[in-house]
């Protein structure tokens, strides 16, 4: 299978006044064709700071992508190369894009089949009527009951997993290669975040289309992804399957996240424990590994270098200093690690 995204040492800073915000400091990662990837971590992390950079949507200045870095798009394009022109059209037809809140990113003055049609008439000359059909039809393929009249309503008079859905029309309506989703269902209630991740899943098989799902919460994801990329303060700190990310996971951090998230495959009332301390600050990030203050297997070695990524197997990696072959060897959480 192809890439249809390689990330290479993205980094990705914020000119403040109070300094240099270094919010992506060099991530690399895979995303195959079909295939559906989680990027996890607390607020903060960079996540979605990563998607926007995919989707060249951050604004420069402040925000800069150093010109180092690589994002390969379908194996040719250098994203962080094109013209904002050129990159205008690979948005409007190669990737879509859902966000977090439907109502904000829909327009409240426009009937939703319009707002469907819109980049159908603009990015690939389909005419008003023409558009109109395929908004209908894609109303139907993400689920949405009469199609016909709905095509006609405004986005008030959907209920917000109906708004998500109507984003999720807009998103794909192009044939996008690569569907982005950040937090697409972290302001929904818990019945409709499952009933939307059952329609990506859905979606991801009847399109083809690759998908990145940014998300705060482990556990949405696990019945969608394939794959896992943690990163924690701007940084990739394991990256895997999602069996190696929920039943062999290897970083400290992962623990603290699978700690924290309520476990599809266990009871509602065992003990989640939140991971203690604040992320730290990037305009000065720390030398060693960032999530040190916050270790409870931290060792000196920590505080002085920043670990690099050690290779476990083919799909697996995690940068931790307990990976050393001279590293105490420490037990694991037993919450963690199926
Ligand atoms: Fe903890 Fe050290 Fe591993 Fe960082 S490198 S996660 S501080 S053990
Ligand atoms: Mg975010």
């Amino acid at each position: 299978m192809n890439n249809i995204l390689e990330v290479k040492d993205l980094k990705v800073s914020f000119h403040t006044y109070a300094g240099e915000v270094q919010a992506v400091r060099g991530v690399t990662f895979n995303l195959k064709k079909g295939e559906c990837l989680a990027i996890v971590g607390e607020s903060g992390c960079g996540k979605s700071v990563t998607s926007q950079a995919i989707m060249r949507l951050i604004q420069t200045p402040p925000g800069e992508i150093k010109a180092d870095s690589q994002i390969l798009f379908d194996g040719k394009t250098d994203i962080v190369k094109l013209t904002d022109r050129e990159m205008e059209n690979v948005r409007g037809s190669e990737m879509g894009m859902i966000f977090q809140d439907p109502m904000t990113s829909l327009n409240p003055t426009m009937k939703v089949g319009s707002q469907i049609a819109e980049g159908l008439i603009k990015h690939q000359g389909l005419s008003r009527q023409a558009a109109r059909e395929r908004a209908i039809e894609m109303l139907r393929l993400v689920g949405i009951p009469n199609p016909e009249s709905r095509v006609e309503q405004y986005p008030h008079q959907f209920s917000g997993g109906m708004r998500q859905r109507v984003m999720i029309a807009i998103a794909l309506a192009c044939n996008p290669k690569l569907l982005i989703a950040d937090e697409p269902t972290t302001a929904l209630d818990v019945t409709i975040q499952a009933q939307i991740l059952d329609l990506m899943r859905d979606l991801q098989e009847k399109t083809g289309a690759s998908i990145i799902i940014i998300t705060h919460d482990l556990g949405v994801v696990a019945d969608v992804a394939q794959k896992v990329v943690v990163m924690y303060a701007g940084k990739v700190v394991e990256n895997g399957l999602i069996d190696d990310v929920f039943y062999n996971p290897q970083h400290p951090y992962t623990w603290g996240l699978l700690r924290s998230v309520p476990r599809l495959d266990s009871s509602k009332d065992e003990d989640l424990i939140p991971i203690e301390g604040t992320p730290p600050d990037l305009i000065a990030p720390p030398k060693g590994c960032a999530f040190a203050p916050r270790c409870p297997y931290a060792m000196e070695i920590c505080m002085e270098q920043d670990p690099e990524m050690t290779k476990l197997d083919q799909n697996h990696s995690a940068a931790c200093w307990l990976l050393h072959p001279n590293a105490p060897k420490v037990e694991r959480p037993v919450e963690v690690g199926g």
